[in-house]
């Protein structure tokens, strides 16, 4: 058995790991270091090996790969089967994973038979007499509750994005990866594999700069603008407030918020937006926040790193004709 230590299951797709990792790790590091325990980490997959030897390079710690010929694609049954396994073995303090479709899939569940806390969504940490005490977002991002956990393990999803500026830099050694071959096959259900969904192209969760539609864009057609202002950034992606999705200007797998994609680029760009606290909640973990609106006391601004108060179709114009005479 391992020292009450801190496990962090890694998410990777069929090209890599993904950027959530990063906001996990760090949230790891800090309650590894208050508790002064070990942090390690857990990559499943059929072939989980590459991607395991990636997280050790990168953050420098201990990954178990746990192969599974039933993992070609993310199946939760045989998550939960493997990591139920190994995590009754090791019985750590802490369990972390991304606040993402998967981890929120598998999370709740892994609690469940662990007979563990879960606490979803945690954007921060502090420690109160030797206690780890979580803060989340809740009634859609309006009120952060403080939630402490009273089982001697506790499965955390972490929101992506909210670590960010505790992210260390690499570290001069890489860990050490150990293989465990597991062979439990799914008994309810048949993963049929993991296809790319439409927004492949310029998917959210990986662009680097998002810009973002409101409904102060006024009208489908002043889509273009938003567009094009995109399009100036390499990795970037256009993305919308909810009554954008429910008018139809933009597909739902757009929508960024608590009833849509949580987000963290490094620059969002909100356009004709006007930050309601639901709409907030999917982009409070972005880097620099851009905020372009007509009214100087939306509530956006309390969020904008940089404010523009001006019609985002005299604005952008402007911008996107500097761009080109720089050009
Ligand atoms: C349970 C629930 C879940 C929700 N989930 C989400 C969610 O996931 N995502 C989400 O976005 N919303 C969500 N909402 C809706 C949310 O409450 C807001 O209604 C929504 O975010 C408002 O979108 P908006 O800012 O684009 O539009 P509006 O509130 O209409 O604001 C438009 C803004 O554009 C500005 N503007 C107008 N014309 C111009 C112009 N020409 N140039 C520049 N600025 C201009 C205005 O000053 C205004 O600030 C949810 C609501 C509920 C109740």
């Amino acid at each position: 058995m391992r020292p009450r230590s801190v496990v962090i299951v890694a998410e990777h797709d069929q090209r890599g790991l993904c950027a959530v990792n990063q906001d996990v790790v760090a949230c790891a590091r800090g309650l590894a270091a208050s508790l002064s325990v070990p942090v390690s980490a857990v990559v499943l997959g059929d072939r989980p090996e590459p991607a395991a030897r990636e997280m050790a390079q990168i953050f420098g710690i201990d990954v178990t790969a746990v192969e599974n010929p039933f993992l070609k694609g993310y199946c939760a049954e045989v998550y939960l089967q493997e990591l139920h396994a190994l995590l009754v073995e090791w019985a750590p303090a802490f369990v972390l994973t991304g606040h993402t479709g998967t981890g929120c899939d598998f999370a709740p569940g892994l609690a469940v038979g662990l007979d563990a806390a879960c606490i979803t969504a945690v954007e921060d940490v502090a420690y109160r007499q030797g206690q780890a005490l979580f803060f989340r977002g809740i009634a859609g991002g309006k009120l952060i509750a403080g939630v402490g956990a009273s089982t001697p393990t506790a499965v955390i999803t972490v929101l992506p994005g909210a670590f960010r500026e505790k992210v260390t830099p690499e570290p001069a050694m890489a860990g050490e990866v150990t293989v465990r071959k597991g062979s439990i096959g799914p008994r309810h259900t048949l993963a049929l594999g993991i296809q790319r969904g439409e927004e492949a192209a310029s998917n959210l969760a990986e662009a680097r700069v998002i810009v973002s539609a409101g409904n102060g864009i006024g009208n489908p057609e002043n889509l273009i603008l938003v567009e094009r202002l995109a399009a100036l950034f390499g990795g970037s992606a256009v993305a919308g407030s909810r009554p954008v999705c429910d008018q139809g200007w933009l597909p739902y797998n757009r929508q960024v918020g608590v009833t849509g994609k949580v987000v963290a680029p490094d620059v969002y760009i909100a356009c004709g937006i006007s930050g309601a606290s639901q709409h907030v909640a999917g982009m409070a973990g972005s880097g620099l926040v851009v905020a372009i609106n007509t009214d100087p006391h939306a509530a956006i601004f309390r969020e904008a790193d940089i404010g523009i108060v001006e019609d985002l179709t005299t604005f952008i114009p402007v911008l996107l004709e500097m761009f080109n005479d720089l050009k």
